[in-house]
């Protein structure tokens, strides 16, 4: 894919010159990539959701991936976070751009780069998104909002948080909003510690949050809408793009290796070059997957008219099928990688070392259950009409 938009280039020179460097301290000690975020800002990279017309770089969400995936190859983690930020911004973008409130909100976030980070998951919802317990209570033009979320990955360094939870207290657990909360407007306490496997670096423990605000903080409309047309496209494209760029920082590793190895026997193609070959085709796949419904997704966006199309089930299993199918390619791409670079890639100490990016990539398939989804997909494939 041709580099679209200038943004992109800026983002390998990150991955390369800051990401890379602090990615192994970060993942060790499970912390904050500060470093990483100091360069996102310096280079207004978290405005590039936004539109042109309130200051940011307005790029659709096939850059946005490509960004995600340049910078996934230096740190998958510092990646994650700024999907994580860019899917805030996209929801805000494109269900608050009629709002006044949201408009200053985004020209702020311009301004200042603020990062933003997300709570869906509350104790008691199972991992369910499309359910809260939690609601907005709301007296006169303020409201109240309390949630007990399980995971809520960098909160502690964000300055705002988007909250799902019920409309009302009376409403139904799926009838949501999404409600965005300001640093210092709420408190959070922390209710479980963060040492998982991989994507140490997004500090994703649980939070206990309080929280109020002023009611044109709510976003206009239903979580139902912004959730389908926005939250699941750009979750699932932005996820996809950043795990290519773990899985093509793996392969680059492995054939590192086999490039060593070629040089050694001048003439010789080296036997691991044909599995080099083969893991090269699956994540040409892969990328391949992520672009073409991202540009697709560009296209339908660009057209107003258009966008209730983001609502149909074909629309719906083609997001569920992008998020499973690339969730599993991307280990089995580094697992590939590994039998590659043998033992210089299991060494966690060498410089081909996959161990991070094999425990990164074991997320994917849990940031929403690839289970829950697939359960999702058969029930529309059993009513859905062909395309
Ligand atoms: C790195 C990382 C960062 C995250 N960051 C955030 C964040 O910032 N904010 C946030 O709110 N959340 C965040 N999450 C949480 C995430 O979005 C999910 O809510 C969470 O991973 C789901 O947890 P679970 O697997 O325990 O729950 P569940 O989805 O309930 O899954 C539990 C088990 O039930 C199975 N299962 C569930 N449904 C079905 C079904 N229909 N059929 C068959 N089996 C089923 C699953 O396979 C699994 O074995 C993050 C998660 C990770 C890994």
């Amino acid at each position: 894919m041709p580099n679209r938009h200038p943004m992109i280039d800026r983002m390998k020179q990150i991955a390369a010159d800051v990401a890379s460097k602090h990615a192994p301290d970060v993942d060790r000690h499970a912390r904050f990539p500060v470093e990483t975020l100091a360069a996102l800002r310096a280079e207004k990279a978290l405005s590039a959701a936004v539109p042109e017309e309130f200051g940011g770089a307005g790029m659709g969400l096939r850059d946005l991936a490509a960004m995600c995936a340049a910078l996934g190859q230096g740190c998958g983690a510092s990646s994650m976070v700024l999907a994580m930020h860019h899917i805030q911004v996209g929801c805000i973008a494109r269900h608050g751009a009629h709002s006044a409130y949201f408009q200053d909100y985004m020209r702020g976030l311009v301004e200042h780069q603020w990062l933003l980070a997300s709570m869906t998951s509350e104790v008691g919802t199972y991992g369910d998104t499309r359910s809260s317990i939690c609601a907005v209570d709301i007296a006169g033009d303020r409201f109240t909002l309390n949630k007990d979320a399980t995971t809520g990955s960098y909160c502690g360094h964000a300055d705002g948080i988007l909250v799902t939870c019920r409309r009302t207290a009376e409403s139904p657990a799926s009838d949501q909003v999404l409600v965005l909360v300001k640093k210092d407007d709420y408190t959070l306490t922390q209710t479980s510690t963060w040492d998982p496997l991989g994507m140490r670096g997004t500090v994703s423990p649980g939070f206990k949050l309080e929280s109020s605000g002023h009611v044109d903080q709510i976003i206009p409309g239903s979580y139902a809408d912004s959730s389908a047309v926005t939250m699941v496209p750009y979750s699932h494209v932005l996820w996809a793009g950043l795990w290519s760029g773990i899985a093509a920082d793996a392969v680059s590793r492995a054939s590192a290796v086999v490039r060593a190895e070629a040089r050694k026997r001048i003439g010789e193609t080296p036997p691991s070059a044909i599995l080099l070959a083969r893991v090269s085709q699956d994540l040409q796949s892969m990328r391949h997957n992520w672009q073409q419904v991202a540009a697709e997704f560009d296209e339908i966006s660009a057209d107003a008219g258009r966008r209730e199309e983001l609502t149909t089930m074909n629309w719906a299993l083609r997001f569920n099928q992008l998020k499973c199918a690339c969730s599993e390619a991307g280990p089995r791409i580094v697992h590939q990688a590994l039998q590659i670079a043998g033992l210089m890639g299991y060494k966690n100490d060498s410089p081909f070392s996959v161990g991070r990016h094999y425990r990164d990539l074991l997320s994917a398939s849990l940031m929403v259950s690839n289970e829950r989804i697939a359960a999702k997909s058969a029930s529309l494939l059993l009513v859905v009409k062909d395309d």
